[in-house]
């Protein structure tokens, strides 16, 4: 069932104008540091893992600078379409990391030829959804939202459970939920001082 979400066109539709929202709540906010005027200054991204038609933007991450002389300070909303440095669109590597849970050869195969994602890179997501997100304090400040508690030992998957909807709408809200926590976003500079290389590249 979680594939043939990723084959839906309308899903990265809903994404991008999520993403677009949460960009001009940014936008609207003004600079965090010195409250001047934002300018539009979105970097490249290439993202992997989507289907062959990605609606137009999907090049593009949402970001700012602050326009005032001396600050220039760049600010980078959150976004539910990339998940922190990840090259992979959010979805693949919350949906393929949901599914890694007890695959098999055959499901590992099928992954790798609908999204070309490789047994290692799916690892990675495994260890990073269950280190870097699990311990972050974010997460462990928001997991008393669930009752019963979502077992760490099966995350993503056991927290998309969590979301209720039609189609894909449990995935939208699952990536809404996630955005703004520190280790799925770029934006507050939290990775800074801090950066891991290993996981930041996939
Ligand atoms: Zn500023």
């Amino acid at each position: 069932m979680y594939l043939t979400w990723l084959t839906d066109a309308r899903l990265y539709e809903v994404l991008a104008r999520i993403d677009d929202d949460l960009a001009e709540t940014a936008r609207r906010a003004g600079c965090l540091v010195c409250a001047g005027v934002l300018h539009s200054a979105r970097f490249p991204r290439k993202p992997r893992g989507g289907p062959a038609e990605l609606p137009t933007g999907y090049d593009r991450r949402h970001s700012f600078c602050c326009a005032a002389d001396g600050c220039r300070k760049r600010r980078t909303p959150p976004s539910v379409r990339f998940l922190g440095r990840k090259v992979y669109l959010g979805a693949v590597v919350v949906l393929a990391a949901a599914l890694r849970h007890g695959l098999t050869g055959a499901r590992v195969a099928r992954l790798r030829q609908l999204l070309g994602v490789d047994a290692r890179t799916l690892e990675r997501w495994r260890h990073w959804w269950h280190r870097a997100f699990a311990e972050s304090p974010w997460w462990k400040a928001m997991r008393g939202r669930f009752a019963p508690p979502v077992p760490a030992s099966t995350l993503p998957g056991s927290l998309l459970r969590r979301f209720a909807g039609n189609g894909s709408e449990p995935l939208v809200a699952f990536l809404r939920f996630v955005a703004p926590s520190p280790t799925s976003s770029d934006g507050a500079g939290l990775f800074e001082g801090r950066r891991r290389p290993a996981e930041d590249a996939h």
